[in-house]
């Protein structure tokens, strides 16, 4: 089978090159009691995994270079010494960029594909979608009526923040990167209004689509997006600060408005979803029902095979994916 592995660090202000990955043919090892052989379906990429390619102190230790490289799956069970496990079974983990990996079971969990296609549990019925549900519930907790902007709207933790918005009778604002994601944010999602950062008039047009200011922020670029937003916000307004995508290569990320944190005495927090198991079957349980019932609609980028893995994550960096980025293996 194969697998990429971490080759070579990019250095802190580098973009992601191909050279920093390897792909290597293994063996596929026997499994012992208490195992079980999975072949992945889906592989996740995730912006979080350029910081773990990076040795910079972060709040995750990095990925280990010539081990696989780490992300969430979902994939198939082929063989199984393991209890609670049996062949057929759709598994969810992380097992990484591999054909097949041998499993524990440890940070696995069975799921049901009857009324969720198996690739959704890698993003709207999975961390994206969970990520989405804690900063809007858990920090921005907007009322009905209140207006909500998002940054990478399109994408697959914007694209639910905005639909969960919107079921909660918010005015919700997009902000995405050219005319069809903003297109599809509207017209496919349902948010009231999306700006084009990339049409070159954002201050204007965000000030045209928010005429009563902002009230609550998902973060998910930084930089002169969130500058943008920051300057519409309204007194007491709520940001919960979730992704800087826009400094991910070291790019100066610098805010001109950051003084209305003090004089509209904004809430600002970051957050990290993986710190926050609790919430976890609530959040999953929601997103799930919304997903089966038709109310919550994603989409996605599908690279073809394992050896596409790098450069859609490269695109990913770039803003080339439309939706959920996934890698289907054969
Ligand atoms: P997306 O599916 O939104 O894909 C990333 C998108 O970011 C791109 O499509 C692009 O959209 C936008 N983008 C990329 N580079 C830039 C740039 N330089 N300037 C502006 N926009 C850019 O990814 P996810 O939904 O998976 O992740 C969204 C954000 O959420 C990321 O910042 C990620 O790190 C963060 N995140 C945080 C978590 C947490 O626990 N805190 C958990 C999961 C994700 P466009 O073309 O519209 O610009």
């Amino acid at each position: 089978y194969q697998r990429i592995v971490l080759a070579s660090r990019p250095a802190s202000n580098e973009e992601v090159q191909p050279a920093h990955f390897r792909l290597e043919t293994k063996e596929i090892p026997a499994i012992q009691d208490g195992q079980l052989l999975v072949r992945n379906q889906y592989l996740s990429l995730d912006p979080y995994m350029r910081g773990r390619m990076s040795a910079n102190k972060s709040y995750a230790a990095p990925q280990a270079l010539d081990e696989t490289m780490i992300g969430g799956t979902v994939g198939m069970v082929l063989e199984s010494k393991h209890p609670k496990f049996a062949v057929g079974d759709t598994v969810v983990g992380t097992l990484g960029w591999t054909e097949v990996a041998v499993s524990d079971g440890t940070m696995l969990r069975k799921v049901d594909t009857t009324h969720i296609p198996a690739s959704a549990y890698l993003g709207s019925v999975g961390m994206p979608g969970m990520t989405a549900w804690y900063g809007l519930n858990q920090i921005m907790a907007p009322k009905a009526g209140e207006t909500v902007v998002v940054s990478a709207a399109s994408g697959a933790v914007g694209s639910v923040v905005g639909q969960l918005a919107k079921l909660k009778g918010c005015r919700v604002v997009g902000i995405a990167g050219g005319a069809d994601k903003c297109a599809y944010v509207v017209n496919e999602l349902g948010f009231d209004a999306c700006v084009d950062y990339k049409a070159g008039n954002l201050e204007a047009d965000l000030a045209a689509a928010t005429p009563d200011g902002i009230d609550a922020i998902f973060e998910n670029v930084g930089g002169a997006i969130f500058d943008a937003a920051l300057a519409r916000t309204n007194a007491f307004g709520r940001i919960a600060v979730c992704g800087w995508i826009a400094g991910y290569n070291g790019e100066p990320t610098p805010l001109d408005n950051a003084r209305l944190i003090l004089t509209n005495r904004l809430t600002v927090r970051g957050f990290i979803v993986s710190e926050q198991p609790e919430f976890w079957p609530q959040g999953l349980s929601e997103l799930g029902t919304l997903v089966a019932t038709g109310k919550l609609k994603f989409r996605e980028s599908v690279a073809d095979g394992l050896a596409s893995a790098p450069e859609a994550f490269i695109g990913l960096l770039k803003g080339r994916n439309f939706g959920k980025q996934l890698v289907k293996l054969s």
